[in-house]
Parts: C-alpha cells; sequence; structure tokens
C-alpha cells in the first residue's frame, strides 16, 4: 500500500475535497499510473451526490484518465515504465463470461468492476477513481495512447468518445448514410465528428437555432431546430440512425418519425424510464429499431483511441485547476462548458 492524494465527496450532500487515502502496491497483472489529465463526466456528479442510488463514499470521480506507466507487476506484458496510458469506465470484470470473450466487458454478465464506487473483486475495497495523483489498474484494462494524440484532449475519448464511437460502430455506419445526432454536449460534439469522420452525412438537432453555427464548426451538415415542428416534419422518413445523447427525459415520438424504414434509434445517454411513452406503431409499422448502447468494450476503447489518431478527432476540451472542481460541476450543470472539462492535474496538491 501507499499513500495516494485527490478531490473525494464523503456524502451526497458534501462538496468534493482533498483527501489522502491507500491505493495497493501493485499485483503481479497490474500497472501503476501516474495520473496527468483526468476529464469530468457527467456521471461523476451523479455518483458524488449519490443520484442513481449507487454511491459508495468516500466516493472519488474521474474514469476517463490519461497518464505515464510508473511500475509494472511482473507479469505484465502489455505496457512498461514510461508509457503513455489511459483508463477509462472500468477496471475489472469477471472475464470469463459470454460478455468478456467477446471484449464485451461493459456488459459482464456479472458487472464489471467500475473505475471507481465499486468493490474490487480481489480485496473488496472501493474502488477510487481519476481525481487523483495515481491509479493502480490490471494491465488488461489500461490502453495504449497513441503518441500523435495531444493527451488532456484524448482524456474524454475514455467514456464520452468510445460512448458515441462504439453504437455507431456496432450498427455498421458507412458513407453516405444518413446520421442525425441529438444533442451537442460532450458526447453530442464527438458523435458528429466520428459520423463525419465514417463518411456520413450528419445532422445536428438542437432545440436552440443559435448552435448551428458551432454544428458546422464540429462537421454537422445539416441542423434541425428539434422546436420548430415544420422542420421536424419536413425530416420525416430521412434517417438512417440517430444517436441520442440527450440525458434528460424527452419525447421520442417525434424523432421517430424522422427514421427511414429499419432506422435505429439509439440511446446513450438516458437510463430512466422512457417519458412520455413511445407509440410502438411508429416502430411496427416501419420495423425501426430503438436501441440503447453502453461505453465500449477494452479492445474496441483502443480502437477509438487509434481512429481518433489517424482522424485527427479529439475533444474539445476546457483544462480544469482541480481546485475549481465544484464550480466546474455547477457550469456543467448549467450547460457552460465547451465540450468538457480536463482536470490538469499538476494542478493537484495537498
Ligand atoms: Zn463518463
Ligand atoms: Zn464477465
Amino acid at each position: 500500500m501507499y499513500t495516494a492524494i485527490g478531490y473525494a465527496a464523503q456524502s451526497a450532500t458534501t462538496p468534493l475535497a482533498p483527501v489522502k487515502f491507500e491505493r495497493r502496491s501493485p499485483r503481479p497483472d497490474d500497472v501503476a499510473i501516474e495520473i496527468l489529465y483526468c476529464g469530468v463526466c457527467h456521471s461523476d456528479i451523479h455518483q458524488a451526490r449519490n443520484e442513481w442510488g449507487i454511491a459508495v463514499y468516500p466516493l472519488m470521480p474521474g474514469h476517463e484518465i490519461v497518464g505515464k506507466v510508473t511500475a509494472v507487476g511482473a507479469s505484465v506484458t502489455q505496457h512498461k515504465v514510461g508509457d503513455l496510458v489511459g483508463v477509462g469506465c472500468m477496471v475489472d470484470s469477471c472475464r470469463s463470461c459470454e460478455a468478456c470473450q467477446a471484449n464485451l466487458e461493459q456488459y459482464c454478465l456479472e458487472g464489471p468492476t467500475m473505475t471507481y464506487a465499486t468493490p474490487d473483486r480481489v480485496d473488496g475495497s472501493n474502488t477510487m477513481g481519476g481525481y487523483s495523483d495515481s491509479i493502480v489498474v490490471s494491465e488488461h484494462f489500461v490502453v495504449r495512447i497513441p503518441e500523435k494524440l495531444p493527451l488532456a484532449s484524448a482524456a474524454p475519448i475514455l467514456c464520452a468518445g468510445i460512448t458515441t464511437y462504439s453504437p455507431l460502430k456496432h450498427y455498421g455506419v458507412k458513407a453516405g448514410d444518413k446520421v442525425g445526432i441529438l444533442g451537442m454536449g460532450g458526447l453530442g460534439h464527438m458523435g458528429i465528428k466520428f459520423a463525419k469522420a465514417m463518411g456520413a452525412e450528419v445532422t445536428l438537432f438542437t432545440r436552440s437555432a443559435s448552435k448551428a453555427e458551432e454544428a458546422r464548426r464540429q462537421g454537422a451538415d445539416h441542423v434541425i431546430v428539434s422546436t420548430d415542428d415544420a422542420q421536424m416534419q419536413a425530416a420525416a422518413g430521412h434517417f438512417d440512425f440517430l444517436l441520442d445523447t440527450i440525458p434528460v427525459q424527452h419525447d421520442l415520438n417525434p424523432y421517430l418519425d424522422t427514421l427511414r424504414f429499419d432506422g435505429v434509434h439509439i440511446l446513450v445517454g438516458l437510463i430512466e424510464p422512457v417519458e412520455p411513452p413511445v407509440h410502438a406503431a411508429k416502430l411496427v409499422l416501419g420495423r425501426r429499431v430503438l436501441a440503447g448502447s453502453l461505453i465500449g468494450g477494452i479492445a474496441e476503447t483502443q480502437e477509438v483511441l487509434d481512429f481518433c489518431a489517424e482522424h485527427n478527432i479529439t475533444c474539445d476540451i476546457e483544462m480544469l485547476d482541480i481546485r475549481q472542481i465544484n464550480e466546474a460541476y455547477a457550469r456543467m450543470i448549467a450547460g457552460d462548458v465547451k465540450y468538457r472539462f480536463v482536470i490538469d492535474m499538476a494542478t493537484l496538491k495537498i
């Protein structure tokens, strides 16, 4: 064991504050990482405030981690001291179930061990995330950061990036497909870049016409203002895929009308009952699919990082001093960030 430092919440109602805590010494298959940057995801806020009812305190968020390897266990073969590496949303899984065998650890039938607030599979300790100076993770769950990628803006690829890339790949988005992206936050702006890089014709759905110019700057070909019924109706039967990144309740029915027959509406931002209900006729009459998708497996997380390096894709970020983390949360809730805060861990001192 050794003493690490970081920022954690002690309860659902207390702000994040500096703490010292124990990290394990590397096991034979572990990689010890000095964290250089960590992205700030909306899940971090939900968990710190126990909005999903599954928080364990102290809760140290952070699952968009990039850093440098400082030590490796005796059996590690994939990484060596000095390598630039990343850790995303998961740090372990059962590794033997059908999902794990298919490189889909995020759907592990026993449940993956998440990067924070989950019991470690070996010693039962509460996992502590990336708002910290270091982390120790089994090598299978550590990915390589391609040299070409700027480190800080690569961090959000580990959650926001893989979350949007994985479903576009899974459903086979290809050149010429018409893809609609719902919402342009941390996830949505990455969705635009990926769909565009896959050759699709990309449309952003947004509630505010003021985002049109910015959407085009991100690579969108078209913009539909979703509150304008005439624009929505004009798009009836148009899209092959909708990537829905909206994290709050919204009526799916008007969007389903914009899908072609066999079109797929993919939810990645919502984990609540859909309200108002989906009218089944909108699915049945056009053989349309309403789908969901969760992050991506470890192999695919490596794939998206390599894809980003190849296509010069990074996340648009605002660098954050960790001492401003609570203010950053308030700004994220107000939608006031373009598009991801990334903590510069050089600002972490206790
Ligand atoms: Zn996340
Ligand atoms: Zn499994």
